[in-house]
């Protein structure tokens, strides 16, 4: 097929053979080995001269490459690599380009702030934190040297947002490179390397595998530095297995409508909730009452289906209110088809303990919504009932 620069073109025909019997997609290879006619048609592929299949764990198997360019294509990059998991796409970026030290800003994941606290520091790597609130400090912390500067925009469960294109210019100035994790905006709504960030991570477990089905991960960037993460991956075999890359496939397909229709519903929710007298604020980055919307809107096409509503009322009236509700499911995760609902400060964010949940202003009264592909009126519905 001729290239398209169009997402939805990409997502549905970028990095498709047909093999053999002309499927309308790449059929999957579960091949751990693949065979060769002779020594030096090997040679050929072992020495890069030629691109051709392998040995899976390598990444060097068709239904790998395939899912690896509809990947790259989709968030505008010249290669990706995919991983068993976001950590594992996440840890291979920090052991291969992290020598100089990680600076990470405000609130990330549980696992990426458990890894960048407590196992970088192990092998030697200075790390260091910033808060979005302390983000007047950056230019001296960057002088103190860095090789990364990592975070998520949106972040979670706060859903601050980061000026990617100020701080990747910043970052630049003092040679650190610049890592976005762009898990809840997905590329349907933002784009990072397009505004000045060097390398793109995704849990491909949320919104790009979108079902609640798959545990895998990917890394997108320039040839070059996707080049140096290759050896880690294939080393530490962080390998995603050939049936998951095509359910992965599988799913990118449809990335596009399922955004776009969790963007939707998202807003819709956003501005009706947030007028409920029972509603103290609603966390949206659509929203003109948001502190970031015009940084949203300068750097997102959409705003996503996350948001965090704020209720007034105490940690155990917020899980009452969790617990009512009928239609969203109690669980950590985001970005598949059924509704979540999740209390950060009793779930996701409960390992931080109460005075660092403090600094980081995420209350008892916080309530994180990953907004399905329900009907948004169901939706609402179950929101007010579990409200009132
Ligand atoms: N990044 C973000 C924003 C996440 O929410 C998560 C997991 O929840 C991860 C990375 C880690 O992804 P995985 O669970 O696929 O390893």
């Amino acid at each position: 097929m001729a290239k398209s620069n169009d997402l939805s073109t990409s997502c549905v025909h970028t990095g498709e053979q047909s093999g053999l019997h002309g499927s309308p997609h790449t059929p999957i290879y579960n091949s751990t080995t693949f065979l060769f006619k002779s020594t030096s048609d090997i040679l050929d592929v072992v020495e890069g001269r030629k691109a051709g299949s392998l040995y899976t764990r390598y990444g060097l198997n068709p239904s790998i490459i395939s899912l690896e360019e509809k990947l790259a294509a989709i968030e505008g990059a010249e290669a990706s690599l995919v991983f068993s998991s976001g950590m594992a796409a996440e840890s291979a970026v920090f052991f291969a380009l992290c020598r100089k030290g990680v600076l990470c800003l405000g609130d990330v994941y549980g696992g990426t702030q458990e890894l960048i606290t407590h196992q970088l520091p192990v092998l030697g790597i200075k790390t260091s934190f910033l808060l979005k609130s302390e983000l007047g400090q950056l230019e001296a912390e960057l002088k103190k040297g860095f090789g990364v500067v990592f975070f998520e925009t949106p972040t979670n469960p706060a859903m601050d947002l980061f000026d990617i294109t100020g701080v990747s210019k910043l970052a630049h100035q003092y040679g650190a490179l610049v890592v976005v994790d762009n898990t809840f905006a997905t590329p349907v709504n933002q784009l990072p390397l397009s505004l000045g960030a060097d390398l793109v991570v995704h849990s491909a477990t949320k919104y790009l595998g979108g079902h609640s089905d798959i545990t895998a991960g990917t890394v997108m960037g320039s040839k070059k530095l996707i080049g140096e993460i290759w050896p880690w991956r294939k080393n530490l075999g962080q390998m995603i297995a050939p049936e998951t890359a095509a359910l992965l496939s599988r799913s990118l397909k449809t990335l596009s409508v399922r955004v776009k229709a969790q963007n939707e519903s998202a807003m819709t929710i956003a501005k009706e909730i947030s007028k409920h007298s029972k509603i103290k604020r609603v966390l949206y980055p659509g929203l003109e009452s948001n502190p970031d919307y015009h940084l949203a809107k300068s750097q997102m096409t959409g705003f996503g289906g996350m948001m965090t509503l704020e209720l007034k009322g105490d940690r155990a009236a917020t899980s009452s209110f969790v617990d009512k509700l009928k239609i969203f499911g109690l669980a950590p995760s985001l970005g598949g088809p059924e509704s979540l609902v999740n209390q950060p400060a009793l779930l996701t964010h409960y390992g931080l303990g109460e005075e660092e949940r403090s600094r980081r202003g995420i209350s008892d009264s916080m309530v994180r919504l990953s907004i399905g592909l329900e009907s948004v009126k169901d939706l609402l519905e179950d929101l007010i009932q579990a409200l009132e």
